[in-house]
């Protein structure tokens, strides 16, 4: 890496100016942005009639991202998981903050790229980069976001809302950025490439369901929802935990993409487990009462995304259970815990 090259060739400001500062990554929105960029703080004009939401995600080279991992991709999906949390909580996500921290001999061709997977994924849901900080690391790339949404007032849906009598629902398809991990790190030699690459993109750009969150919250259908971070098992086991009720899972109604189908035909039931275990499909899972199902296909209609009842909410051990044929399974493990 010739210093030319580097980060170190910029300089803090001229980095933030070059890469972060620029008009492009503010959008119009609800929430205003009265200042962005450039003070010691941002300032914003948060509507009267909403509830202002924020959460926020690191990613550390090395256990997030590889360190010879797309840095365009990084930069989407940094913010992808940020925006998952949103819609989780039925929020619109409106602005965000980036605070990197970046060893000197960084390129600048990262950062570039990095940049521009931001700017890719907060122009497609209209989000204004707000702030941030930047700072120099002795270890890898660490990057944290904060994202800020809004909802109406007391509309948000908690993890902890779910009733015994509920039904669980979950979108799309479960397992396959847990495949596609497996795929690019050469476990699984007999898939072919088209599969894998598309199980990889599944692990790379996720889809936060920020439309079906909102909907869910407009028509005020789910008592609980969550979005599937660390596998749909461990997730939905927090869920349950927080409403103090089991969620039951019924795996064999647990959707998987025509792709997994194909991927585990013939293996054995534990590659069934790592699908239901395995973290980062970002999909939602909700509670909602069996009155609710019309509205739920519906929502599911109109924005063309499937939704499946793959189990209920019962009395008993807060938390979650896995049947398989209607018996409970064992595990060993949930889903990812970092330590
Ligand atoms: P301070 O010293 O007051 O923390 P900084 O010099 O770190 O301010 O940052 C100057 C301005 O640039 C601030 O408005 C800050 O929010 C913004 N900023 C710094 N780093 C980033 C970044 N990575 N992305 C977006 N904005 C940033
Ligand atoms: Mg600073």
């Amino acid at each position: 890496m010739t210093v030319e090259n580097a980060i170190s060739s910029l300089g803090e400001f001229e980095l933030i100016r070059r890469f972060f500062a620029s008009r492009e990554n503010i959008a119009p929105s609800a929430m205003s942005v009265v200042a962005g960029i450039g003070d010691d703080a941002a300032v914003l004009a948060v509507p009267r009639t909403q509830h202002l939401l924020t959460s926020v995600d690191t990613l550390v080279e090395g256990i997030h991202f590889a360190s010879d991992q797309d840095p365009f991709l990084v930069g989407c999906k940094a913010l992808l998981v940020n925006i998952s949390d949103m819609a989780a909580m039925g929020a619109t996500p409106h602005c965000y903050l980036l605070s990197l921290s970046l060893p000197a001999t960084t390129p600048l061709r990262w950062v570039e790229e990095f940049s521009r997977g931001l700017r890719e994924i907060a122009g497609r849901f209209s989000l204004s980069l707000i702030g941030g900080d930047t700072v120099g690391s002795r270890g890898g790339v660490t990057v944290t976001i904060s994202i800020l949404g809004l909802t109406g007032q007391n509309r948000a849906i908690f993890r902890s809302g779910a009733q015994v009598g509920d039904c669980v629902f979950v979108s799309g398809s479960i397992g396959d950025a847990t495949l596609g991990l497996a795929w690019s790190m050469g476990q699984l030699p007999w898939v072919n490439p088209d599969d894998g690459n598309w199980l990889c993109n599944r692990l790379d750009l996720p889809q936060p369901r920020v439309q079906l969150g909102k909907m869910l919250q407009d028509a005020a259908v789910a008592h609980a929802a969550i979005d599937i971070s660390d596998g749909l098992v461990a997730d939905l086991g927090h869920l349950g935990a927080s409403s103090g009720v089991n969620v039951r899972i019924h795996a064999e109604k647990v959707p998987l993409s025509d792709t997994a189908r194909r991927v585990i035909h013939g293996r054995d039931s534990s590659m069934l487990t790592r699908l239901l275990t395995g973290g980062e499909d970002y999909e939602l899972a909700f509670a909602a009462p069996d009155g609710a199902r019309h509205s739920i296909l519906e929502i599911s209609h109109c924005l063309e995304i499937p939704i499946t009842e793959i189990g209920e909410c019962v009395a008993g051990a807060p938390g979650v259970t896995l049947l398989s044929a209607g018996e409970p399974m064992l595990l060993e493990q949930a889903g990812w815990s970092h330590f």
